[in-house]
């Protein structure tokens, strides 16, 4: 990849900004000035540095966000908020996305990157990757709601789900539970609930496949994944 291309993908400024970094013979690779736009960096094998600090080239990105309520789990929405616009990075160098969509009032883990083959392997629903929710439920939830999940229950639009594992955290007027189900139906979790004659007050996803949500995360914000985290998606 040249080196203007390079510098300017991870943000260092635009091609011509870059231009002039360079002039000024900040940029080295491999320990030698480099002053040509066009120069070729090997970007697994050469050190580049600037200023004397390497810069590790990434083409991906991944990030974790603690979602809040509030925001639209979209790139661009015309009227509210979105994750993207929550992000304090440069977003037009990694263009990044939100992996599948929670809703509006929806809170917890949202894993956000620009890698589309990761995103497609997470959500198709071939792959039936486990998410676990915690909810508060406007009523008491019973063993029989456990056992109509673990088969499967209809929801308004005659479609069967596949089974779902409900776990009851507290049962009462109102009750806390953890779901976890394999499939992203939209409204999923507040449907199912509907179809056992109960409604969702509040929503928050816990895990996607092998990621948990950091519970240091305060709402709004997030973290790269670490690389351990990045390998067990992969
Ligand atoms: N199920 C829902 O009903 N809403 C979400 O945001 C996620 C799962």
């Amino acid at each position: 990849m040249r080196i203007d291309k390079m510098l300017a993908n991870l943000g260092f400024g635009s091609r011509k900004e870059v231009k002039s970094l360079l002039k000024n013979g900040v940029v080295k690779v491999n320990e030698t000035v480099i002053k040509d736009p066009k120069h070729h960096v090997d970007t697994e094998n050469d050190t580049v540095t600037l200023n004397g600090e390497v810069i590790e080239y990434k083409e991906f990105i991944y990030l974790m966000m603690n979602k809040p309520p509030g925001v639209i789990s979209a790139t661009e929405d015309t009227r509210d908020e979105t994750v993207i616009d929550l992000l304090e990075i440069e977003d037009s160098v990694f263009n990044p996305f939100p992996v599948g969509r929670l809703d509006k009032d929806t809170e917890g883990l949202l894993l956000i990157t620009n890698d589309g083959q990761l995103s497609h392997r997470l959500l198709s629903p071939k792959k039936h990757v486990p998410k676990t929710y915690f909810a508060v439920i406007n009523s008491e939830v019973t063993e029989d709601d456990v056992m109509a999940f673990k088969e499967g229950v209809t929801l308004d639009d005659g479609y069967e789900t596949k089974p779902g594992e409900l776990k009851i955290l507290k049962s009462g007027i109102t009750s806390d539970i953890e779901l976890t189900i394999t499939e992203g139906k939209f409204h999923q979790v507040k449907r199912m609930f509907e179809a056992v004659g109960k409604k969702v007050i509040y929503l928050k996803r816990l895990t996607m496949g092998p990621l948990a949500l950091d519970e240091t995360l305060e709402l709004g914000e997030y973290r790269e994944l670490t690389e351990e985290e990045v390998q067990m998606l992969m």
